[in-house]
């Protein structure tokens, strides 16, 4: 049995469909996250972006969000070690830094509904960015990245 390319392969040498593969949709780094600058925490809410759609877990409009959303970010092989922010969960980040897939990731499942069931997912029932006070964001964390 040959290796999958995720194991053989760095996040520079894959192909576009290989890149975009790895992500396994659970929504996190659309949500809304807090900093706090003297230690460094990172803080996670149940705010989801402008553009996401919670139900489907989708950015509604992919392909212009980075003109659209000033603080989405593009991954690419060389950020993907540095955002730190980033869920642990994450492929990305994980690969980045030298760790291998979660055995729930749908590459290894084979059924994108394996992430919800291993509770990594974001709640169909977030709200939106648009609903809420900034002020009120703080009341909004639900846990520590
Ligand atoms: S956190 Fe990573 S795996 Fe989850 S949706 Fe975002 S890019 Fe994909
Ligand atoms: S613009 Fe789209 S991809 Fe970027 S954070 Fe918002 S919902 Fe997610």
């Amino acid at each position: 049995m040959s290796k999958p390319f995720w194991e053989t392969k760095s996040l520079a040498e894959m192909t576009p469909a290989e890149w975009e593969s790895l992500c396994d949709g659970c929504g996190r780094c659309c949500l809304y996250i807090l900093h706090n600058e003297e230690t460094g925490d990172v803080f996670e809410t149940d705010v989801g972006c402008t553009l996401f759609d919670a139900k489907k877990r989708r950015c509604t409009d992919y392909e212009n969000r980075l003109a659209r959303v000033p603080d989405c970010v593009q991954l690419t092989p060389q950020n993907a070690k540095t955002l730190n922010w980033m869920p642990k969960t994450c492929a990305y980040r994980r690969l980045a830094n030298g760790q291998t897939l979660p055995d729930w990731h749908p590459l290894i499942t084979g059924d994108p509904a394996s992430v919800a069931r291993a509770g990594v997912a974001v709640s169909p029932d977030l709200i939106s960015e648009d609903d809420i006070d900034d002020a009120l964001l703080e009341s909004r964390i639900t846990k520590t990245r």
